[in-house]
């Protein structure tokens, strides 16, 4: 089936830290004037959609808000539709903390966190053992147990600071139990592009830097996946990677991606 839709990473895919990846800006004006769906898919949680595409545009990339689906509003959504009733503490940002109180849920401080029904983990810049320790006796006591996203690191600027999979851990690891991860790869993240989106699976295609998550959101999509050397993943690393997480594609980078299209379509009016 012809592809239709784009699931694209943000960070290692159009973007590097704060510069815009070679041949993002071109490519991305071709995908929209070619009339395919694209929907940025990222991990990112401590903004709003509206402040990722902000950022998006300022750096040089037409990219709108509606088009931005973030582990962090996807997780705010799922605890509103899921848990509205119950008491959640949050190991976050600000804002995260911020968007569940909006939508009326009632978030626990660092005080009342360890009677918490419900515990999120997500990025956290201000992380200290009196928050670890409250998120781990909530879950030790029962807490329903989420995480955004498994990422082991956060790069900042100087310095990669531990990510909300390392946070995770700590508390699981505490509390003898795992957390349910609602961004990349999960059925609830599928779930938010799918709709977004609203194409069948084989007419969609991800696209992003890292095996674990994007292409395991596309096989887990039933979408064609590929993967990019733009980010984190090397092509070292390429050959000592698990079958699963194996990509139907590799290329250098989002400039690459155009020619991909028009290569596989050609693939598929010849067969
Ligand atoms: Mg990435």
């Amino acid at each position: 089936m012809d592809i239709k839709g784009i699931i694209l990473d943000i960070d290692g895919t159009v973007m590097l830290a704060n510069k815009v990846l070679d041949g993002a800006s071109e490519t991305l004006e071709f995908l929209h004037q070619s009339g395919y769906r694209l929907v940025f898919c990222t991990q990112q949680n401590q903004f709003s959609d509206r402040m990722i595409s902000d950022r998006l545009q300022s750096a040089g990339l037409e990219v709108s808000e509606q088009e931005i689906v973030s582990a962090g509003t996807v997780a705010v959504n799922f605890l509103a539709q899921n848990h509205f009733a119950s008491e959640i503490y949050v190991v976050g940002s600000e804002s995260l903390r911020d968007r569940l109180s909006t939508t009326g849920m009632k978030v626990l401080s660092d005080q009342q966190g360890e009677t918490a029904e419900v515990v999120l983990v997500a990025t956290d810049s201000d992380i200290n053992l009196t928050r670890l320790s409250a998120a781990a006796e909530a879950v030790r006591r029962g807490a329903a147990f989420y995480v955004t996203n498994l990422d082991r690191g956060e790069p900042m600027e100087d310095r990669i600071i531990p990510g909300p999979g390392s946070l995770a851990l700590a508390i699981a690891y505490t509390a003898g139990r795992r957390p349910v991860v609602l961004g990349k790869p999960s059925p609830t993240m599928v779930a938010a592009v799918q709709n977004r989106l609203d194409l069948p699976p084989s007419s969609i295609v991800v696209i992003g830097d890292q095996p674990a998550q994007d292409v395991r959101l596309g096989r887990m999509l039933g979408a064609a996946t590929v993967l990019l050397l733009s980010g984190v993943t090397s092509a070292d690393a390429l050959g000592r990677m698990s079958s699963s997480y194996r990509p139907d594609a590799v290329l250098a980078g989002i400039r690459d991606v155009p020619a991909w299209l028009d290569q596989r379509k050609g693939q598929q009016s010849e067969s």
